[in-house]
């Protein structure tokens, strides 16, 4: 928009008019103070100035002006019978451009300008977008180059504190087998076991995670009884970590399509994070159930929670809780996974939790989705 200032009323109607005509958007002031006022509230990108004017002159005001942060890219073109002043105009004045066109204007000449000052105006506004933008981008390539990194050195250590288990129960190994002691070899072949579990799961999550980025992640899906599988589930999770009590809650009663390998990977996820998460507590409760045709699976614990603004980034690819992920190990890409392979059944994943008090993890999907659900 364009401001024009005079104090002569016939000189703003006809300047008004002239640009309008050629469709500018125009505002008029009729003094400095006015002027002013108006430079406050509005943007323009350029400010036509009558020099000579009671009150405030036009020099004063681009003076002025000058010191509004606001108008740090609003031109102004000056008019005046005389042009012997003009040294004084760029006086503390620096603003997106400065002209001079003596009375009586020739209006042909004035438009030019107005036009070249757009120019430069719109060119400049791009520019900054340009410069803008630019900027967010090279941010966010920092910002993932920077995860990217901090995860290569946290899944380096992850992997390697089985993988130096593994080796010691090994040594031990070599010297009970050597002492003929049945009892101890078999007690650092389980340990050795378990550690390599831990190690195969690891990259497992690994590699599914580059699948998932190549968009290679792909399913087996038939019918399969889901009730069973969780009984299984509950077994294993129960051997394995024998002071927590998993309660069960409900049952589905019925057979569900999908990918059964895959929906065990997201429950033993959520087991798996409500034993991690709950240090000192021994009770989980697991409740499954179905309605209209979907089936809803939830983990509670009691454990640590997560306040409202974690919760918000747990299924981002490599988040950790910042202020836990010293004390507890883990890559940040569990729930990820589980997230995507619940998308891909055509279901929804969530989180409800309460800090200090625990968390329940849940998902649900469809029962018997035939139709291969690709999104
Ligand atoms: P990991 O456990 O390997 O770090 P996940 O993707 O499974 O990765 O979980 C992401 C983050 O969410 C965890 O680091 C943890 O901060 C938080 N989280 C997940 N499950 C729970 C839970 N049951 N209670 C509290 N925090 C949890």
């Amino acid at each position: 928009m364009i401001l024009i200032v005079d104090d002569t009323p016939e000189n703003l109607i006809s300047l008004k008019k002239v640009f309008e005509k050629h469709d500018f958007e125009v505002d008029t002031a009729s003094s400095g103070e006015e002027a002013l006022k108006k430079v406050l509230k509005n943007s323009y990108v350029l400010i036509i100035l009558d020099v000579q004017m009671p009150g405030m002159d036009g020099f004063e005001v681009a003076e002025a002006i000058s010191g509004y942060s606001k108008a740090k890219e609003t031109a102004i073109i000056f008019l005046s019978a005389a042009n012997t002043e003009f040294k004084f105009i760029a006086k503390g004045y620096s603003s997106g451009g400065l002209d001079y066109i003596t009375k009586p204007v020739d209006m042909n000449i004035l438009l030019l300008k107005v036009k070249t000052f757009y120019r430069i105006y719109e060119q400049n506004r791009k520019l900054n977008e340009m410069q803008k933008s630019l900027l967010e981008e090279i941010e966010f390539r920092k910002e993932a180059e920077r995860k990217k990194d901090e995860f290569i050195s946290i899944a380096s250590h992850e992997l390697k504190t089985p993988l130096t288990s593994v080796k010691g129960y090994v040594q031990l190994l070599e010297r009970s087998v050597s002492k003929g002691d049945s009892e101890t070899v078999k007690k650092h072949l389980n340990k050795a076991q378990s550690q390599l579990e831990k190690l195969n799961s690891l990259i497992a999550d690994l590699l599914d995670i580059s699948k998932i980025e190549s968009g290679k992640l792909k399913f087996n899906k038939q019918n399969f009884p889901i009730d069973i599988l969780l009984d299984n589930v509950i077994e294993v999770m129960t051997q394995s970590n024998p002071e927590f009590k998993i309660h069960k809650k409900g049952l589905a009663n019925c057979e569900i399509y999908g990918d059964e390998m895959r929906i065990e990977q997201v429950i033993v996820n959520f087991l798996t994070n409500a034993i991690k998460y709950s240090p000192g507590t021994s009770e989980i409760l697991l409740t499954i159930n179905v309605s209209n045709d979907e089936l809803y699976v939830a983990v509670k614990d009691y454990g640590i929670g997560m306040s409202p603004e974690q919760l918000d980034h747990v299924f981002d690819k490599f988040y950790r809780v910042e202020e836990t992920s010293q004390r507890f190990q883990g890559l940040g890409i569990g729930l990820y996974i589980s997230a995507e392979i619940i998308k891909r059944h055509g279901g929804q994943i969530g989180v409800n939790s309460i800090y200090g008090e625990g968390s329940e993890f849940y998902f649900t999907m469809p029962i018997n989705l035939k139709t291969e659900f690709n999104a």
